[in-house]
């Protein structure tokens, strides 16, 4: 689900691209879109935990996919999380799991497992596998957001070879917690990348002309004018903030309210996608969009709901991403706003600090790392944060277009990829096996 699905395709795609076998074991969620697994069939059954559990197996974006599917229905319950056994039923699929690849015959030399959900391998692997056919393995564990499941996060912590988070300021920002402080010994921050073949402005069948940085002006004014028609705004040349989000408290909810009146208060446009998991939430969103629709009906559009073809458009189409996050582990999303030419106006936190830098107060940090300023960001927590920056980007637009063009291209050429970060996957791998 959202970045962590990303990141486990995306990473093990840039792992197999380096010549490296990759097999990913997923519960088989009733709600998946199976229609995006390629020959998915069915492929063995094994019993386990008093019951049987049936193995699926199928390509998803060039990667092999396993789907185990318990007959006792842990899986079928019509969503990812929110049942109120979760922790018995993501417990059971990490023992599964591993039940799975000892009676399977497999022989990985790194199990390398995400959050929480699939925390109990770490332990499930020292306690019971580690002495059988798996002696080989390694445990490699990455938390993708402290938030969600601590006590987890630590146990698995305790008991994994190798941790890791996914940003630098990340990695320091949580390690005074009690679930990570004694472990930093074995722990670091390494920056998740995006897939460049997904997200691809010169190859993306949901945008309307093709570009590169070499005929961005033109492949994004279309893609403005696409998004303008279909969502129902005025087409006009106006600055455009695009906000693509989960709506919860991490993602500053607050200060997403407040940019929209700011933006259009400034005589911008809005559109906002978004989802709410909590349904006071969802609601909010719905009044305020309410509101909004009738009195700007013109310049501000809230879609409140999940729709990647959508988020493509919003990507090539809106000159501005905004992500006023009160934390974030990396943020995808505004790496994606960087390969399609869109400028990300970001709070500083996390991996938003560790991949934005401002254009006024950045330059050295930049230069550092041998990269020039490509956003515009905010310290504090605070309306008068999101508006100076915010400020200056619209300012940008209005008064120097050139020189916003040509901050575009020079975005668009940056490498948020995966090809720095997979190697240092690789190494992490190799130093977790001495
Ligand atoms: P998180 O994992 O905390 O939600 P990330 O920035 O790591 O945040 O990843 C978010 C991913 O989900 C991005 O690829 C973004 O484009 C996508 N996304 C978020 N909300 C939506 C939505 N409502 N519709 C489509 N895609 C969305």
């Amino acid at each position: 689900v959202g970045g962590l699905g990303d990141v486990v395709t995306s990473l093990s795609r840039a792992v197999q691209d380096l010549n490296h076998n990759v097999d990913i074991i997923l519960p088989k969620y009733d709600c998946l879109k199976f229609s995006d697994v390629k020959d998915l069939g069915y492929n063995r059954s094994y019993h386990w935990g008093g019951t049987e559990i049936k193995v699926w197996f199928g390509k998803v974006e060039g990667l092999s996919v396993y789907f185990l599917e318990p007959q006792n229905g842990f899986f079928s319950k019509g969503c990812v999380y929110g049942c109120n056994n979760d922790k018995e039923r993501f417990a059971f699929f990490c023992h599964a799991a591993l039940e799975f690849l000892l009676q399977g015959g497999f022989h990985p030399d790194i199990i390398h497992c995400h959050d929480w959900s699939s925390a109990p391998v770490a332990w499930l692997f020292k306690d019971h596998y580690v002495h059988y056919g798996l002696s080989k393995a390694r445990i490699v564990f990455t938390i993708h957001n402290l938030e969600f499941g601590t006590h987890h996060i630590g146990k698995a912590m305790t008991y994994a070879d190798k941790a890791t988070t996914v940003s630098h300021t990340y990695s320091k920002e949580v390690a005074g917690d009690p679930a990570i402080a004694p472990h930093l010994h074995k722990f670091c921050g390494i920056l998740n990348g995006i897939d460049q073949d997904i997200w691809d402005p010169f190859n993306d069948k949901f945008i309307p002309v093709s570009y590169t940085s070499e005929n961005l002006v033109e492949g994004k004014r279309a893609a403005k004018e696409a998004l303008q028609q279909k969502v129902g705004l005025r087409k006009s040349d106006l600055p455009l903030v695009g906000i693509i989000t989960r709506l919860t408290h991490q993602k500053g909810i607050h200060l997403i309210k407040h940019a929209i009146w700011r933006t259009l208060d400034r005589g911008g446009q809005v559109v906002l996608l978004g989802s709410a998991p909590d349904p006071r939430i969802q609601n909010d969103f719905v009044n305020l969009a309410n509101e909004l629709h009738s009195s700007h009906s013109d310049r501000a559009r809230l879609c409140l709901t999940y729709d990647e073809p959508l988020s493509h458009l919003i990507y090539a189409g809106a000159d501005f991403i905004l992500v006023p996050s009160i934390f974030e582990p990396c943020g995808l999303t505004q790496l994606v706003a960087m390969r399609y030419g869109s400028i990300p106006v970001v709070r500083k936190t996390g991996g938003l600090y560790d991949t934005v830098f401002d254009v006024d107060h950045d330059k050295e940090r930049a230069q550092g790392l041998d990269l020039e300023p490509n956003g515009f960001s905010f310290d504090g927590a605070d309306s008068a944060g999101v508006d100076y920056a915010l400020n200056r980007a619209i300012s940008a637009y209005y008064d120097g277009r050139e020189w916003l063009n040509s901050l575009c291209k020079t975005v668009m050429e940056q490498d948020w990829s995966w090809n720095r970060p997979a190697l240092d996957y690789m190494e992490l791998y190799r130093a977790a096996r001495k």
